[in-house]
């Protein structure tokens, strides 16, 4: 049986109280809301810190606010988020991503937050401590080499955080707070390409709030490839946004791959050819054909690798024909359970 290193606990009840504990406290100190990656992280040796600070008794962190746009506390559970039938009707890619995270019980403890701060994920690294022992461990955590690309001085991890893609798409600002005080960027700048140290966030930082614009206009979907429909993380995430003009015409687009890389990947080039040209079956061929060549999965997660690549256009494919209004729905639950 894995067993939890000791570790100390604080409860603030305040965002405030909470960044005064994490500043006292230095790196040693983590935020834990849910606790359902950091917990099983915990006991496989992946993270250990000294004294863990709770968010989960903190009210400012429970806001949903609908103003301009939708405000998202980060310690909103995404079971909260899927019942929110504002985000069902108005922001369905994130709805998507959220229902298909985990398992019903997870999404009862995780948090929008924690999904979106999620540790990146390889073969060789979501282990138990003996079996990575075993390999005298790896860059990422207490080795030298990275196992996925000997060579590489970087470690490849993959971002397998369902909601991030699709907060991307949709436009998300990210609200960070310290003793320092607030600061705000685009959600897709928190996201840096590197499996260790894959945030923008300093360890004193925490992500108070997700900020997302007015939807009015824009259509949003999240497409998931995992091995199993009933839960599984991603080994392959397509979220897409578009602004349809009355007659079907494109204004605004965002593509976003998950679990390719080591952050979520906005592919620019595809939403550049699809704006102002209706969805067509060419242009959704060309934008597919786009995002297809900035897929550059490694080999350190389920599946395999090749066939991950190549069912990159086929999932965007569905995933903007089903902006355009077709009914995917059967082709849908061959990847999910639900008709989502
Ligand atoms: C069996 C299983 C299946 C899973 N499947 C999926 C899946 O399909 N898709 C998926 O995306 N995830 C999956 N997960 C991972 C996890 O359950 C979710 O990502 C969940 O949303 C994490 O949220 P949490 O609140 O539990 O995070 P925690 O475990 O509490 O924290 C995760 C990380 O985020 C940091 N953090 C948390 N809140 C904040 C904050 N407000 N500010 C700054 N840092 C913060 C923590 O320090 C930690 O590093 C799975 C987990 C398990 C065990
Ligand atoms: S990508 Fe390499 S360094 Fe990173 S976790 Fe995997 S084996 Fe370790």
């Amino acid at each position: 049986m894995m067993r939890l290193p000791w570790f100390r606990w604080h409860a603030p009840r305040s965002v405030a109280e909470a960044a005064r504990i994490v500043a006292a406290e230095g790196p040693q100190a983590m935020l834990i809301a849910g606790g359902t990656d950091l917990v099983p992280n915990m006991k496989r040796r992946h993270q250990t810190p000294q004294t863990l600070v709770s968010l989960r008794r903190v009210p400012e962190l429970k806001r949903l606010a609908n103003g301009a746009g939708l405000t998202l506390g980060a310690g909103l559970t995404l079971t909260e988020i899927v019942e929110s039938g504002l985000v069902r009707e108005q922001y369905r890619g994130l709805w998507q991503a959220a229902a298909q995270v985990a398992t019903g019980h997870l999404r009862n403890m995780g948090t929008i937050g924690g999904n979106v701060c999620l540790d990146t994920r390889c073969t060789y690294y979501n282990q138990s401590y003996e079996w990575r022992k075993a390999i005298d461990f790896c860059l990422k955590k207490d080795g030298e080499t990275c196992w996925v690309a000997t060579a590489s001085k970087r470690c490849v991890a993959v971002s397998s955080t369902d909601t991030a893609p699709a907060l991307i798409a949709l436009g998300a600002r990210a609200k960070l707070a310290s003793t320092a005080g607030e600061r705000e960027l685009a959600l897709a700048d928190l996201y840096r390409n590197d499996g260790i140290d894959y945030l923008a966030r300093r360890a004193d930082e925490i992500l108070t709030e997700i900020v997302l614009p007015e939807a009015a206009g824009w259509r949003s979907t999240y497409w998931k490839l995992r091995r199993r429909g009933s839960f599984d993380f991603p080994v392959l995430g397509v979220a897409a946004a578009a602004k349809l003009a009355p007659d079907g015409t494109v204004e605004e687009a965002r593509i976003v791959l998950g679990a390719v890389a080591s952050r979520p990947v906005v592919v620019e080039k595809a939403a550049a050819l699809l704006r102002g040209k209706p969805l067509t079956d060419d242009a959704i061929a060309a934008a597919a054909d786009a995002v297809a060549a900035r897929a550059k999965p490694m080999d350190n997660t389920d599946l395999d690798l090749y066939w991950r690549k190549e069912v990159t256009d086929d999932f965007v494919g569905y995933a903007l024909r089903e902006l355009r209004g077709d009914d995917l729905t059967a082709t849908r639950l061959r990847f999910a359970r639900q008709a989502l």
